[in-house]
């Protein structure tokens, strides 16, 4: 079986960004006890290398005493970092850029007049963090949603940085039939879009594909989704030990690609176990 893998492989520039400050806050002893909000990145196997080195996942940062709050990729609302200030907590910031663009765009958007609508699951922390910056703004799913909404005069969109693009261009056109002035800025970021755009392609060249990605990664969820629709088999997966033989039994070309917080060995191990359950069904 002939393994294809995607160009964009492992880890994204943000939770990269993020680990390393993480290893370094822990590293120093100045940091007292370090607890994040929620697992650190959406990789089981990160977030339990990290926990062996001291990082303490809470779910409230009133549950926090001490020490210092590292703040994850996604963010957290503004009303958190106030909190966090006046407990007298270190903060140590690890927001992806791309992720603080998107509240500078909201706020701009909002400074001229827009309403604004947050593109995204309102469950998910980095939307949850966006939405501080612009309260009240109305959050939108799918299409069927813009049905629903109030009637205003312009409206100001973004967009969650793992959303899915086909998602995002078919809600901006039902915006854009309900409201005289839609401006959009499409926020999803470089990394995801970049991996959307291969699963999109790689899943018409094979006939089976693989995504590794935690279970509650956004942007991982959405890639096997894309390829689905690309007409791949496509199995997501958290690990090697997931994998099935019956999945390559008979197959001659399976894709492999990852989400954004996916380390470069796990998707190498993925490809090892993938290749001798090959040689195994053949
Ligand atoms: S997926 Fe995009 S927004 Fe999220 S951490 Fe990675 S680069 Fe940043």
């Amino acid at each position: 079986m002939e393994i294809k893998k995607a160009k964009t492989q492992g880890f994204c520039f943000g939770v990269a960004i993020t680990l390393k400050k993480a290893e370094e806050t822990l590293a120093n002893p100045a940091s007292g006890p370090v607890t994040t909000l929620g697992h650190i990145v959406h990789n089981p196997q990160m977030v339990e290398s990290l926990e062996e080195k001291g990082l303490i996942d809470a779910r409230s940062v009133d549950d926090v005493e001490s020490g210092t709050l590292f703040v994850r990729a996604h963010g957290l609302p503004v009303e958190v970092f106030e909190k966090a200030s006046a407990k007298g907590l270190t903060i140590v910031d690890a927001t992806c850029p791309m992720v603080t663009k998107i509240h500078v765009q909201a706020e701009r958007l909002r400074a001229d007049g827009y309403k604004i609508v947050v593109v995204g699951d309102p469950n998910h922390p980095e939307v949850k963090g966006t939405l501080s910056h612009v309260p009240g703004a109305w959050i939108v799913q799918q299409p069927e949603d813009v049905d629903a909404l109030p009637r205003a005069s312009r409206v100001g969109v973004v967009v969650q940085s793992t959303w899915s693009g086909v998602g995002f261009t078919e809600i901006v056109r039902k915006l854009s039939s309900k409201y005289y002035d839609v401006r959009a800025v499409n926020t999803i970021c470089t990394d995801t879009h970049n991996r959307q755009s291969e699963a999109e392609k790689l899943a018409t060249e094979v006939e089976v594909m693989v995504v590794v990605g935690g279970k509650t990664s956004a942007n991982t969820k959405h890639l096997a989704d894309l390829a689905a629709t690309r007409g791949a088999v496509s199995y997501h997966i958290e690990g090697p030990d997931e994998l099935q033989p019956q999945w390559f039994a008979g197959i001659r070309t399976a894709g492999l690609m990852s989400g954004a917080s996916t380390p470069g060995w796990l998707v190498d191990k993925v490809e090892a176990q993938m290749e001798a359950l090959s040689r195994r069904a053949s």
